[in-house]
């Protein structure tokens, strides 16, 4: 970690937003978040931010939180990720286009304002940012409570709870599929609807024959919701042993 836990009163986290290939709802998610959480807006300062702040400059900043979906044919994509790349020391995905590609996994492209776009990837596929990216968030977008949560465990370096955040980065295939495939497929699910309730887009639902999640592919945006709230998710299990 690059501050101290032992930080003074004076220490500010030096955070900034950034906006890629995305509908802002991350950032207005984080928004909602500062309306009631008065003690996280005073250990932190806004640096930067394209809706909040008039910078044109990007100063230097501890963390970086990146919305959005990265586009291969824009330039300025390129430009701005090195540029985040040069001025903070940790990038943290937020939702699931940053995450995961989210909704971008189904741009079709070629469409008005900028039928230039068609090709999409997420920031944690990006080779250039890959390097700093410290942790991923979940969600379509992130619920502000979850947004609020992790921002008091980064501000307090609270490792086990920022732990499923890092195994997320890894994490490509986030989606519904995942969970029957990870948990469910697997015989670790133990049938809490966690997983359902999580879910932004009725692409899960609850099976009360079963006690277990059915999925339903095409209502899937790609979220990580569910992965990242499932209880069963990041659990270890024994792998078989061949002889
Ligand atoms: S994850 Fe959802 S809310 Fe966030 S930018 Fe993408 S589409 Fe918008
Ligand atoms: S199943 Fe639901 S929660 Fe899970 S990734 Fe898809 S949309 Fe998100
Ligand atoms: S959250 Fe995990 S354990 Fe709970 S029902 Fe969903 S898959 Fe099963």
């Amino acid at each position: 970690m690059f501050y101290s836990r032992d930080f003074d009163d004076d220490f500010k986290l030096k955070i900034g937003f950034f906006h890629f290939s995305s509908c802002s709802g991350c950032q207005i998610s984080f928004l909602d978040m500062f309306e009631d959480a008065v003690e996280v807006l005073d250990a932190v300062e806004l640096v930067y931010s394209n809706m909040l702040t008039k910078k044109e400059e990007i100063p230097e900043m501890n963390v970086a939180f990146v919305e959005g979906a990265f586009c291969l044919e824009d330039k300025r994509h390129t430009e701005l990720a090195r540029e985040i790349v040069e001025k903070t020391q940790m990038i943290v995905t937020v939702g699931g286009c940053a995450s995961f590609g989210g909704v971008r996994r189904f741009s079709v492209g070629g469409q008005a304002p900028q039928p230039a776009h068609q090709s999409f990837v997420p920031i944690t596929e990006v080779e250039i940012l890959r390097p700093k990216i410290k942790y991923a968030i979940p969600g379509c977008p992130p619920n502000p409570s979850l947004l609020y949560n992790f921002m008091l465990a980064l501000l307090e370096v609270n490792e086990e709870f920022l732990q499923p955040f890092e195994y997320m980065v890894l994490t490509k295939d986030a989606s519904g599929f995942d969970v029957i495939k990870e948990v469910v497929s697997k015989g670790l699910c133990v049938g809490c609807g966690t997983c359902v309730t999580a879910c932004p887009s009725g692409a899960l639902t609850f099976n009360q024959t079963y006690n277990k999640p059915m999925f339903e592919a095409s209502f899937c945006v790609h979220c990580g919701s569910c992965l990242g709230a499932c209880p069963q998710s990041f659990k270890p299990y024994p792998q078989p042993v061949y002889f």
